[in-house]
C-alpha cells in the first residue's frame, strides 16, 4: 500500500487506507470512517457514526454517592452545579430515574472522594467504612436488579481493610472495592501508597476473593509541590487526579506486586489516567536504563494482564481507540462518573463512537457481566 506522495510526504488518501487498515485489524471499524475522523482536526470526531448499533442496558462502575452526614467533606461538595449535592446522596427513585435516563441498566456504586481515605485516624476511618458499606448494602437491596456496590476500605489499616473487604464481598455480595488514592494514615500530611510492604497481606485477600480493586482518583497534594503552586485546580481532576493515579499504579506494577499475586485485577477509571498513552515510553526508558523496576516484566504486560479501564469522565474516541490499540477492547468497561459527569453526554457519545459494534457490546455490557459474573 502507497501511504506517501513521490515527494515522500503522507497523503491524505494513504493515511486513510492505511488507518483504516489498522484500525479494522483490531476490530475498530468496517470503513475509513474513523480514520477520516481521527485525520481531520476540525471535524468533531465524536459525532455518531451513521448505523452504529446503540447498545441497550448498559453497566456501569464508577457512580459514586455518599452519604448526607459526609457530603461536606466530599468533592461533591466543590461541585459548581447547584443539583450535585442532591443527586450524590440520593439512592432511591432519583438515582433510577437518571440510570434510565442514561440508557443504564446495572450502576456499581461507591463512595466518593477522598472518602476514607482522608480521614487520618485509622479507628475513625474503620467505623465510617463499616457505616458507608452498610448504608450502601441497605439501598441496594431495595433496587438488587439495578444496584450493586464496591466497599469502601480503611486502607489505614490493611488487617481492617482485608477484614471489612472480605465482610463485604461474602455477607453484603459486593463486587468488590473502590478505593480513593493513597490514605493519609496518623498525620494529615502523610500520604501511603499500596505497593508498600504493609499492604502484602491486604492483597493475598483480594486475589484469595477474586475481586477487582477500582484505583480512584484523589487529589494531588498540592503542598510542597511547586508545579502546583498558584495552580492548586491543577491538582485536582483536570490533571493531577491522572498524575496521582497513573504513578500509583506504576507503583503497583514496579514493586513486583503483581509477580507475586499475578491473579490481581485493577481498574483505572478516565480511560486509564495516561497510563495506555504513555506505557511504551515508560519500557522504552526502563530498557534504555533509566529505571529499575522491582518487576520481572515491562510494565505494559501488567497493564494488559492485571488491568481494566472504564471511559468514566473521558468521552473521546480518539483516547478510546488508544486504549483498545494498547490493551484491547475486552480490556475495557463503560462507566460515566455520575454525577459528576451527565449520562446522557456519555451514552450519545458511546453509542456513536466509531469503533465496531461488537467492541461497542463488550464495553458496555458484556465485559462487566464477565469480569463481575452477573
Ligand atoms: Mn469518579
Amino acid at each position: 500500500m502507497r501511504t506517501t506522495s513521490p515527494e515522500g510526504r503522507i497523503t491524505r488518501r494513504g493515511f486513510l487506507e492505511c488507518a483504516s487498515a489498522a484500525l479494522a485489524s483490531v476490530g475498530i471499524a468496517k470503513n475509513a470512517n474513523a480514520a477520516e475522523s481521527l485525520l481531520s482536526a476540525k471535524r468533531e470526531p465524536d459525532s455518531a457514526t451513521p448505523g452504529s448499533q446503540p447498545v441497550a442496558g448498559k453497566i456501569a462502575l464508577e457512580e459514586h454517592f455518599v452519604l448526607a452526614e459526609n457530603v461536606e467533606t466530599s468533592y461533591a461538595a466543590r461541585d459548581v452545579r447547584p443539583d450535585a449535592r442532591q443527586k450524590i446522596v440520593d439512592l432511591g427513585s432519583g438515582r433510577i430515574a437518571e440510570m434510565d435516563r442514561g440508557g443504564l441498566d446495572i450502576c456499581i456504586l461507591s463512595l466518593t472522594a477522598p472518602g476514607v481515605q482522608g480521614i487520618p485516624r485509622a479507628k475513625e476511618a474503620i467505623a465510617q467504612a463499616r457505616r458507608t458499606n452498610d448504608y450502601l448494602a441497605e439501598n441496594i437491596a431495595k433496587n438488587p436488579k439495578r444496584l450493586k456496590g464496591f466497599a469502601t476500605l480503611p486502607l489505614q489499616d490493611p488487617d481492617a481493610a482485608a477484614q471489612e473487604l472480605r465482610r463485604c464481598v461474602k455477607d453484603l455480595h459486593f463486587c468488590g472495592a473502590l478505593v480513593n488514592g493513597f490514605s493519609q494514615v496518623a498525620d494529615a500530611n502523610s500520604a501511603v501508597y499500596y505497593d508498600l510492604p504493609q499492604y502484602r497481606p491486604f492483597w493475598a485477600t483480594v486475589q484469595e476473593l477474586d475481586v477487582p480493586f477500582y484505583l480512584h482518583p484523589r487529589d494531588a497534594f498540592s503542598i510542597g509541590q511547586p508545579c502546583y503552586e498558584g495552580y492548586s485546580w491543577l491538582a485536582g481532576s483536570p490533571w493531577g487526579f491522572s498524575a496521582e493515579t497513573s504513578i500509583h499504579a506504576l507503583r503497583l506494577m514496579s514493586s513486583g506486586l503483581f509477580d507475586e499475586y499475578p491473579k490481581l485485577k485493577v481498574i483505572l477509571g478516565h480511560l486509564g489516567e495516561g497510563l495506555t498513552f504513555g506505557i511504551w515510553r515508560v519500557d522504552h526508558r526502563i530498557a534504555r536504563g533509566s529505571g529499575t523496576p522491582k518487576a520481572k516484566l515491562p510494565m505494559s504486560h501488567y497493564l494488559r494482564e492485571n488491568f481494566y479501564i472504564t471511559t468514566s469522565g473521558n468521552f473521546r474516541t480518539q483516547a478510546l481507540t488508544n486504549v483498545i490499540l494498547e490493551v484491547g477492547a475486552d480490556r475495557i468497561l463503560y462507566s460515566v462518573d455520575y454525577p459528576y459527569e451527565d449520562v446522557v453526554e456519555a451514552k450519545d457519545w458511546f453509542d456513536g463512537a466509531a469503533i465496531s459494534d461488537s467492541d461497542r457490546l463488550k464495553i458496555a455490557r458484556t465485559n462487566a457481566e464477565n469480569l463481575f459474573r452477573f
